[in-house]
């Protein structure tokens, strides 16, 4: 079986290839020769997994699936969810995106938040959603130096560490990627 990633980046392909026999090919977007920047516009995380899913379908005609992520803020309305990666401007940098958030709860007591990621397949003229979540909080100041994005300054719910401070092995295992990856791929074995 042959399905597309609709990505680029190496973590996430590794990642989930890993997990994967090798009678279920992964190919990148490199591997198909898409070098266009796929349009993200949809105004939920669901919708850029389906845009980008939709996408590799039409113009390439391959099964395939794509993933979006985002930190849902509960004193915030869920923000910035679909805009994480451009919370502070088109820049995308972790550091002002951190620093607009640090911001924005300054008074704020309620500190819960979630990562969220969906993952949208198609395959054999069906379309499946894998969800996962990660519930946590995000604390008043950064705390270790690996890891990406919103990682320092986002500690899950029964852990004194945040993000930035475990493994990947770790993270993973309680992550909102590592969980809907974990769901699409028990997906991927029963249906092989
Ligand atoms: P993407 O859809 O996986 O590229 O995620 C979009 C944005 O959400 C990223 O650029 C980060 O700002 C944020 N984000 C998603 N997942 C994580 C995570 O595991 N840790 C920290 N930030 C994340």
């Amino acid at each position: 079986m042959k399905l597309v990633f609709a990505s680029n980046n190496k973590n996430k392909i590794k990642e989930i290839k890993n997990q994967l026999p090798d009678s279920i090919e992964i190919l990148s977007l490199e591997d198909i020769g898409c070098v266009v920047d796929i349009p993200e516009t949809a105004d939920t995380i669901e919708g850029n997994a389906l845009l980008k899913a939709d996408f590799i379908k039409r113009h390439y005609g391959y099964d395939c699936f794509a993933d979006d992520s985002g930190l849902e803020v509960d004193a915030l309305n869920g923000a910035p969810g679909v805009y994480s990666a451009r919370y502070a401007g088109e820049q995308k940098n972790d550091e002002d995106n951190m620093d607009k958030l640090l911001r924005e709860l300054k008074d704020k007591d309620n500190r819960k938040a979630n990562f969220k990621t969906v993952i949208t397949l198609h395959i054999k003229g069906e379309t499946y959603n894998f969800t996962g979540i990660v519930n946590g909080q995000i604390i008043d100041q950064r705390k270790g130096t690996d890891g990406f994005g919103y990682d320092p300054i986002f500690q899950a719910d029964g852990m004194d560490k945040t993000f930035a401070e475990i493994s990947m092995e770790e993270k993973i295992a309680i992550s909102h990627r590592g969980k809907a990856v974990k769901q699409l791929v028990e997906f991927l074995l029963q249906a092989k």
